[in-house]
């Protein structure tokens, strides 16, 4: 299991490759006690995380964000399968705009890894032949767009060729002035983020370069994705983070102080803490509001005011993301 691209799409693998002094001390654990070995939703892990959870000191934590847990087929009202009115707002099969000079690209629908309490995880992802031309014949009537956010799925994953193309897509438009990138690869599959390295390199010249990161849990930064940012950073790259807060995963205030002071330490800066949407099947992980504010309100008493994230909710409808 060498190799970097291993990735795990059946559990009893990736718990084998856990290891059986593993299985041994989480066998009890909540995340295995209550597994569902059979969600709509796949099972997909890559090695890397699975060797972060193995390393980690909090690894129920890590597993709880991959692991199907057999709540996810619970029907909770309230819990939909667009929360966030992706639908309402898609101006063409990948386009999708809900705020002001800003257009969010969902550019793919693979990921490096399936996490449980994804918002798009029930989104009818189509089948588009060719993203780079369709973005750029919708960029073509919409000059008032001067940013364009790259989302997905994960659009790292996509192939070199098909990431350059959607790329230099964007590039031929001069009203085009910041391209951001959302991306959790950084530690799913540094592996493939590096195969993009070299136009990423090239992008801060043709415009301001935005990447954010998708990271939970301090645990999930290391050696590896410590390299990747300086990377980007070197090269002009403006780097931010933004998480979810979750219930038995980032929800205390010792785990986002120590999640924010190592982003930091990796150069990134905490951007957004997102109250969770509430897609069909992830009502587990949802902490109140009330907590959610005592939480921010805590590590606002330990952290420097740049290394607290705004927390926020998106509400279907409205022209920004909403201040909890
Ligand atoms: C969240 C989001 C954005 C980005 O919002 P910012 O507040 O600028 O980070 C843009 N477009 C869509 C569709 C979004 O969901
Ligand atoms: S990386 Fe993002 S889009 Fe992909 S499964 Fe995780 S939360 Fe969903």
């Amino acid at each position: 299991m060498e190799n970097p691209g291993t990735v795990f799409t059946q559990i009893s693998d990736f718990l084998d490759y856990l290891g059986s002094d593993f299985a041994t001390n989480f066998a009890k654990s909540e995340a295995l006690a209550n597994l569902n070995p059979t969600p709509k939703f796949p099972f997909l892990c890559s090695r890397h995380f699975a060797d972060l959870i193995k390393k980690s000191s909090d690894p129920t934590a890590l597993l709880s964000e991959i692991l199907p847990h057999v709540a996810e087929r619970e029907n909770v009202p309230g819990f939909v399968d667009d929360p966030v009115g992706d639908l309402p707002a898609s101006k063409s099969d990948c386009v999708i705009q809900k705020y002001d000079g800003r257009a969010l690209i969902v550019s793919t629908a693979t990921c490096g890894v399936r996490c449980r309490f994804c918002f798009r995880k029930n989104y009818p992802f189509q089948n588009i032949p060719d993203v780079a031309r369709e973005v750029s014949n919708w960029i073509d009537t919409h000059s008032d767009v001067w940013e364009v956010i790259l989302s997905g799925g994960d659009p790292l994953t996509l192939s070199p060729g098909a990431f350059r193309d959607l790329v230099e897509s964007i590039a031929v438009h001069p009203s085009v002035t910041t391209l951001r990138i959302h991306t959790r690869l950084p530690v799913m599959r540094p592996d493939l983020v590096m195969q993009h390295f070299e136009l990423l390199r090239e992008l801060p010249t043709r415009f301001h370069c935005v990447l954010v990161s998708h990271v939970n849990h301090a645990d999930e930064l290391d050696n590896e994705s410590a390299t990747l940012f300086a990377h980007f950073k070197i090269c002009g790259w403006t780097l931010l983070n933004q998480s979810v807060l979750l219930k038995g995963i980032n929800d205390s205030p010792d785990k986002l102080t120590a999640l924010c002071r190592k982003l930091f330490e990796q150069g990134v800066l905490p951007y957004y803490l997102h109250q969770l949407d509430h897609a069909n099947g992830v009502a587990h992980f949802e902490v109140p509001d009330e907590r959610a504010r005592e939480l921010i309100a805590e590590i606002r008493t330990k952290l420097p005011g740049y290394l607290v994230p705004k927390l926020v909710r998106e509400i279907a409808g409205e022209k920004s993301k909403t201040p909890v």
